[in-house]
């Protein structure tokens, strides 16, 4: 059936829940109180029969699963999703939307800012309908407080911001680390001018690079602790060693000059790159990167709780890798219990007389290494693969037949800004309701301009990938490549193939991501093809 026949005349509308996770409605005395029926089930079937009460068409529904609307660091990914659809007018899938439906405005906004953004998505052209508690929302005029903000909880949000942007300043400044002192490092003396954690403690430091030393050989966090606690050794806080105290020394970016704050490392704006701090450093890089790999591969293992440490144990938010596909590619070796090594494989120069710059892609578990790959013929073979999947996906995305997502809203309040300064003009601009009706429109359009702009920067699978692959960071192209690809193993030669034997891209096993799977598939043939001709 054709979407206007379907439609039948009805507005087509999205529906949104969310099930709080704010602390108020957590507790257990809250919960017996609260009405049944809150659950995100019944959030939509509620939607569903005001929708049909009021002649609305639910084109697509949104929903955010415990998820506080309090915490501005709390992505509510469906409710950014739900901002851009109204500002568009359009899905992401293309469907029009001009009205949105949820049980109570509570649900969709609890601080200012939020309450704002979602008004002004609402109101970007006249036709925007909110509906909440069963009937259209009358917004409040322009010095009214958006109602449903929570003001005191937001001035509280207010303050956490601005303490989280200068502890993020500082530390993008590469000046101390602050906060406690850390073993290894002297404390702040305002007399002679030091900060914290600044300069090394002359007694600590050499204790400080022995445990860093065992910790690279392979020794036990347990056991460097039980060996500190022998030589009578206490932690900063003046505590004995534990296994788990020992790994959050060993593992802290802070030992290579690196910063970490909620386990993201601290990014220099203009380069990208991790900010080098002024401390004085009992690591390199390398270094420290071995032993977050120790820590995760223990951890993996033998399922030690990993959620202390920084950086975010399992992910790879942040970690500077300077190959293109290490940590992508898993070590297809066979263990001693016949299942395979599976462990994350990093990039290593193997400079030879012939080739300078040459380099491989290695196994880096303890005990294992036997799987490598040359990285050039790696790198050529996946990013071909990459590409041919994305620019599969591109074409047949419903979105490409569709121009830049919201172009016809843009296209309606440039028509209505035209018209307006052609009134303005034969009026000579004296009109102070139109002027001010003016002021409004251009914040509109520069609104769904930035949001245009900002959803192409962030969502490179919206972008053209491949014709923009090579003017991206290595970055950027292993952000894209975590898109497509879940990950690639890596099997070993076959016994008696030379290792000078070509590239044979049979022993490398991809796995894509689910969603992109029957994509895959139908660029296998395609792939194939731009193969056999290079
Ligand atoms: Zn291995």
């Amino acid at each position: 059936m054709p979407f206007e026949q379907w439609l039948a005349g009805r507005i087509p509308g999205v529906d949104y829940a969310r099930v709080s996770a704010d602390p108020s409605a957590r507790s257990a005395t809250r919960r017996r109180l609260r009405e049944a029926g809150t659950g995100v089930r019944h959030q939509h079937e509620d939607n569903l029969e005001t929708a049909a009460r009021l002649g609305i068409a639910i084109v697509a529904s949104f929903e955010d699963n415990s998820m506080s609307a309090v915490n501005p660091h709390v992505v509510r990914q469906a409710f950014r999703e739900i901002i851009a659809a109204l500002l568009f007018r359009q899905t992401q899938d293309g469907l029009p939307v001009r009205a949105v439906i949820a049980t109570e405005r509570e649900r969709v906004w609890r601080t200012e800012s939020d309450g704002l953004a979602f008004q002004q998505a609402v109101t970007v052209m006249s036709d925007g309908l909110f509906v909440e508690r069963g009937k259209p929302y009358e917004w409040p005029g322009p010095q009214q407080a958006v109602p449903g903000a929570l003001s005191g909880e937001q001035e509280v949000e207010n303050t956490r911001r601005r303490i989280g942007r200068s502890v993020r300043r500082r530390a993008i400044d590469g000046s101390s680390p602050g906060g406690r002192r850390r073993f290894g490092w002297q404390a702040a003396d305002p007399t002679l001018g030091v900060q914290v954690n600044m300069l090394m403690d002359t007694a600590e430091w050499p204790i400080l690079c022995k445990m860093i030393e065992a910790g690279l050989q392979g020794i036990p966090w347990k056991e460097i602790a039980r060996r500190l606690n022998a030589d009578g050794v206490l932690t900063a806080s003046g505590k004995a060693w534990s296994g788990e105290t020992v790994r959050q020394a060993l593992v802290n970016p802070v030992l290579c000059g690196y910063r970490a704050i909620h386990g993201e490392l601290v990014l220099d704006p203009t380069t990208g790159r991790p900010v080098v701090g002024k401390w004085d450093k009992p690591a390199s890089v390398p270094e420290w990167q071995r032993l977050v790999e120790i820590s995760r591969a223990r951890g993996a293992t033998r399922g030690t709780r990993l959620s202390n440490g920084s950086p975010k144990p399992g992910g790879t938010v942040g970690r500077p890798r300077k190959y293109l596909f290490s940590g992508t590619l898993r070590c297809g070796a066979a263990t001693a219990s016949a299942d395979p090594c599976l462990q994350r494989m990093g990039g290593v120069r193997r400079p030879t007389s012939a080739d300078p710059d040459n380099a491989v892609y290695t196994c880096t578990r303890l005990g294992c290494g036997r799987t490598a790959r040359n990285m050039r013929s790696v790198d050529e073979y996946l990013t071909r693969m990459v590409l041919s999947v994305m620019d599969e996906r591109r074409r047949s995305s419903p979105m490409h037949a569709v121009a830049r997502p919201g172009a016809e809203v843009l296209r309606r309040l440039y028509e209505e800004l035209r018209l307006l300064d052609d009134r303005l003009l034969a009026e000579s601009g004296t009109d102070s309701a139109l002027v001010l009706h003016r002021h409004g429109l251009l914040e509109r359009i520069a609104l769904l301009e930035a949001t245009q702009t900002a959803r192409t920067n962030g969502e490179p699978e919206q972008a053209c990938i491949p014709s923009a692959w090579p003017d991206m960071s290595l970055a950027e192209r292993r952000a894209a490549i975590e898109t497509v690809l879940e990950c690639v193993v890596v099997h070993p030669l076959p016994p008696g193939r030379s290792r000078c034997a070509p590239f044979d891209p049979g022993l490398l096993e991809i796995r894509y991501r689910e969603w992109v799977r029957p994509v895959a598939a139908g660029s296998a043939g395609l792939a194939a093809r731009n193969d056999s001709r290079s």
